[in-house]
């Protein structure tokens, strides 16, 4: 009998193809698509085809990701919901990946008026403000 190889051909076919549930919900796309992903299908696709939802072959996570396309930062968004997905409001994400990129919340303030949320970490404001007040997207 030979016991070796077949314990090491066990041992491979667990081995996890992809990255998926070491990757944070939000980050900044560094290839498209990103390499963590195994084989990844695309499902579908918004905003004229700029934004796009993945599927991993591996996890089967799915994630929607900014084409290189599009203006200004494109990001990597992990989707609970891939049913659900034309509805999903991604702007939460972009907000937590302009905080996370700065290093979290201040203990101050915001400074837009009416605000009271915490400001983003040498930043006057929060990410939401900075986001869609001051076009802020990281
Ligand atoms: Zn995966
Ligand atoms: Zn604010």
């Amino acid at each position: 009998m030979h016991n070796e190889p077949l314990v090491d051909n066990r041992r491979f076919l667990f081995v996890m193809k992809c990255s998926c549930t070491k990757q944070r919900d939000v980050q900044k796309l560094g290839e498209y698509p990103p390499g963590f992903l195994w084989r990844p299908k695309k499902l579908d696709s918004k905003v004229g085809g700029e934004v796009v939802l993945f599927r991993c072959a591996d996890c089967g996570a799915s994630w929607q990701i900014d084409r290189w396309a599009r203006d200004g930062v494109n990001l990597c968004v992990r989707v609970d919901d891939p049913d659900n997905w034309q509805t999903f409001d991604d702007k939460p994400l972009r907000y937590r990946y302009l905080e996370q990129n700065r290093g979290g919340k201040s203990t101050e303030r915001c400074r837009w008026q009416c605000c009271d949320k915490y400001a983003v970490k040498g930043l006057a404001f929060c990410a939401e403000c900075a986001f869609e007040k001051m076009g802020v997207l990281e």
